[in-house]
């Protein structure tokens, strides 16, 4: 039964098929024919102009549902995962209980209940991580034994400010903060590269996925986004994984894992990459990354907390009803006022309210 399934093109349903990556998915889909078909697309309020068994858009009456029977359809073999934020999740584990495999963009679905998504995941490639950074380690741990790690070290470009530090951040407009330097991408994620919580969201993410505590895990500032990340072992080794910035590698691997597709993205000329710098991230002027690995070290829901704080002020900054340095304020003043726990999908979902509900209050205070 396995191998006729290998045989024929892999049927892949994509969730948010306009988005940056999406695009990209479907550009590396439409070029290895005999490897894929698109099987499924969900896409926002943009229509996605291909047909498809399933072609579904946000917003659509009983959307909701319809999403669910494509990521569970017995016809569909892989899905990847590709809008941002929180509402992903029941799609996610829904995949995952249905043992289909999960191509996986969307870091806040394992921010706020990695412990639930890891536990759902059938087996090592089952879940695969299209974060560049997390497709990197993932790399660098292919034929590694957990026991012979000592330290992940994830790699951030540190986003359009940290290398400007007379630049006052309170005075930082969205029109600046969306200019990134090295990456395009959707806005959430840019504005989070602008504040660093991107890098502590995927320090949290890196943890659920590898199982590796978060005081194992480093931040270094790398601006040329040439090494998408490092892992050092126990015997003094370190292994990077290189390239030029292109989303496309990690969504190929995504696609096609155990396989490598030939010509997925044009090889790098280091040469004329210039020198790569590494630096020590300052943590007083972005304190986002401490925020995370206190969020993490307190476990489910605290991690649910700090994402859906973070979710609601990113957008209120977009809509210019928040400054870009509140961003971090507002995300620290719900970690505090929240006291509760549980781990379970229910608590984590209330906790995800709660906190929603404290920055929309507290930025309605701050409006008037
Ligand atoms: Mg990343």
């Amino acid at each position: 039964m396995r191998e006729s399934t290998e045989r024929r093109p892999q049927r892949v349903a994509i969730l948010g098929a306009t988005g940056s990556i999406g695009q990209q998915a479907l550009d590396v889909i439409d070029r290895y024919p005999d490897r894929f078909e698109v099987f499924g697309l969900l896409s926002g309020r943009r229509a996605c102009g291909r047909t498809a068994r399933y072609v579904l858009r946000a917003g659509d009456p009983d959307c909701e549902r319809r999403v669910l029977e494509m990521v569970t359809d017995p016809d569909c073999d892989l899905v990847l995962v590709a809008i941002p934020g929180a509402r992903v999740l029941a799609p996610t584990l829904a995949a995952l209980g249905a043992g289909k495999r999960l191509a996986i963009a969307t870091k806040e679905v394992l921010v706020m209940a990695g412990d639930l998504v890891m536990a759902a995941a059938a087996g090592p490639d089952t879940l695969r991580p299209v974060d560049s950074e997390h497709s990197a380690i993932w790399q660098c741990l292919w034929g590694e034994s957990p026991d012979s790690v000592s330290r992940l070290l994830l790699t951030a470009s540190g986003g359009p400010f940290w290398g400007r530090p007379e630049l006052d951040l309170s005075t930082v407009t969205p029109a600046q903060a969306l200019n990134h330097p090295r990456w395009s991408m959707g806005p959430k994620i840019t504005i989070d590269s602008a504040t660093l919580m991107n890098k502590g969201l995927e320090l949290i993410e890196a943890r659920y996925l590898f199982g590796v505590p978060q005081e194992r895990i480093e931040v270094m500032i790398h601006p040329q986004s040439v090494i998408h990340s490092l892992v050092e072992f126990v015997d003094g080794s370190t292994k990077a994984q290189l390239g030029h910035p292109d989303m496309r590698l990690p969504i190929a691997l995504g696609l096609a894992y155990p396989e490598r597709l030939p010509g997925a993205v044009p090889p790098t000329r280091f040469h004329e990459e210039g020198s790569l710098e590494l630096h020590q991230l300052d943590e007083v002027r972005f304190p986002s990354v401490r925020m995370c690995r206190e969020a993490v070290a307190r476990g489910a829901p605290y991690p649910a907390v700090l994402n859906a704080a973070n979710e609601e002020a990113v957008a209120a900054f977009l809509d210019g009803g928040l400054g870009f340095a509140d961003i971090v304020a507002v995300v620290a003043s719900a970690l505090g006022a929240f006291s509760g726990g549980g781990t379970s999908l229910e608590e984590i979902l209330e906790a995800d309210g709660l906190a929603r509900a404290h920055v929309r209050a507290r930025i309605g205070k701050v409006k008037a």
